[in-house]
């Protein structure tokens, strides 16, 4: 399939335009990277996260969820090695001042061809002398020597300087997943193999935020841990590859925009690690990570915190600490890759160009809008959308032209309208229009909620 005509500046302006997502503090001229969800964006994000739910948690016989404190006892990123290792190599431009990651340097003078992730940072400084790279901002050459950069926002708890201890806004929201694990395995009485989930709020100081809400400095991940034992693990790693595979796919994703792609350089912890990648405006970048992390994260959390995390198989008594898979996506990113592949622009019989967002039904703020043909139709066209709305999210639009009208419903990826005219008072009938065909039929209301139940499910 062809590649749209989508770039990230008429993404954003549609995003604007439409109510999906504004500049964070924007009255106040904005605060860089941080983005708000408007009213139609909340929705769509709210249904991404929910299909992912529905997806890994309801779903599936034996994962559960959790919806763990943002702000956790600092010992559980010290075993976790964040307060350590958690870090960006950084040099600064002593020219113009900015501020650039070593490693995105090298990956966007190379064009993607050489790959960072498996350099040392002296590799990294040699390589940035040797090919002379300069700086994006002011063209110059000019750097620093690479320092590492700790990307753990720090906060302090306490209400008086002697009691002030430093803790951490969570950089991930893994860790609720591990430090529950026994509270979990005890509560629902789940035997190995079984998964905990996750859904809530991260915060990364990234060095160099940007591509819209791609890379930001609060973000949502969507995080599921797989518990298992070993010599199982490998096993589990290629069925999360294939499970999260099948997600996108389900979504709507053209398999053409998508990858698998092996890290390089595997974490200390992880035994196999890689990526799918989407194919953004922006170019190929990460959308999610599957990683098989052994039993570094129990086994850290055990000797730090002093508790066992031992499970015990009940039926052999075997002891062990189990291998954990997880399947990391962030919530916010998905939603760009959502966005960036609904995004359409036809051109009409008469020469119009419809800008149509092609959501899947699941996903859009909206199932359908009720759309009196003229104002005088408007008793009826609500009795409708009080009907519907008790249903499934519906929205009610009666100012313009029905043309009009139905522009704005496809920018906004709504998949049917709903048109209430003449014929709708002798019968009772509606018109359902498609979005992505724009056929039209005629349905009772009755016929309407069973078209649209259909149709929404995921
Ligand atoms: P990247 O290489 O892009 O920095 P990462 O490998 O550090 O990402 P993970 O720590 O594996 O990412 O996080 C899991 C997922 O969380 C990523 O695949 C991505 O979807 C999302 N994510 C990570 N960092 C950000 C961010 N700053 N803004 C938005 N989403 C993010």
């Amino acid at each position: 399939m062809e590649r749209k005509t989508v770039t990230m500046e008429k993404l954003v302006a549609l995003c604007k335009a439409r109510g999906i997502i504004f500049a964070g503090s924007e009255i106040y001229g904005g605060m860089g990277n941080t983005w708000d969800y408007g009213p139609v964006g909340v929705e769509i994000k709210n249904n991404v996260k929910r299909a992912w739910w529905k997806r890994f948690v309801q779903e599936s016989d034996n994962s559960y969820g959790v919806d763990a404190a943002i702000l956790m006892n600092s010992r559980v990123w010290e075993a976790s090695g964040h307060t350590t290792s958690f870090s960006d190599p950084k040099m600064d431009c002593k020219e113009c001042k900015s501020r650039h990651r070593a490693d995105t340097l090298i990956e966007a003078h190379s064009k993607g061809k050489v790959n960072p992730d498996a350099m040392s940072n002296a590799e990294m400084e040699a390589y940035i002398q040797e090919h002379r790279v300069n700086c994006p901002v002011c063209g110059k050459f000019n750097w620093t020597n690479i320092r590492t950069f700790n990307l753990m926002f720090e906060t302090s708890r306490g209400v008086t300087d002697e009691s002030q201890n430093k803790i951490y806004l969570r950089p991930e929201t893994a860790q609720g997943e591990f430090v529950n694990f026994l509270n979990v395995q005890r509560t629902t009485r789940a035997k190995i193999p079984f998964g905990i989930a996750q859904i809530g709020k991260a915060f990364r100081n990234e060095i160099t935020p940007g591509n819209f809400i791609f890379r930001t400095i609060e973000f949502e991940q969507m995080e599921h841990q797989w518990f298992c034992k070993e010599g199982t693990d490998e096993e589990y790693y290629r069925a999360f590859k294939q499970r999260a595979w099948q997600f996108l796919l389900d979504l709507g994703f053209n398999k053409e925009h998508l990858r698998f792609k092996d890290h390089d350089k595997l974490a200390h912890y992880a035994k196999e690690a890689c990526d799918i990648q989407y194919d953004f405006p922006m170019g190929w970048s990460e959308l999610n990570g599957i990683h098989n992390r052994t039993d570094y994260d129990l086994s850290r959390h055990q000797e730090y915190s002093g508790k066992s995390l031992t499970y015990v198989d009940p039926v052999s008594g075997e002891r062990y600490i189990p291998y954990v898979v997880e399947y990391s996506i962030g919530a916010d990113r998905l939603m760009l890759a959502v966005l960036s592949e609904a995004y359409d622009e036809e051109t009409l019989e008469n020469g119009e160009v419809r800008n149509v967002m092609h959501f899947h039904p699941a996903i859009a703020a909206y199932k359908a809008a009720i759309l009196p043909l003229q104002k005088n139709l408007a008793p009826q066209a609500r009795e409708l959308w009080e009907r519907l709305r008790k249903l499934f999210p519906v929205t009610y639009d009666e100012a313009g032209s029905i043309g009009k009208r139905y522009r704005r419903q496809d920018e906004i990826g709504t998949p049917f309208c709903l048109t209430v005219d003449f014929d709708s008072l002798q019968d009772g009938t509606v018109t359902l229009r498609d979005r992505d065909t724009m056929q039209q039929q005629r349905l009772s209301p009755e016929g309407v909620i069973a078209y649209i139940t259909e149709k929404i499910a995921f």
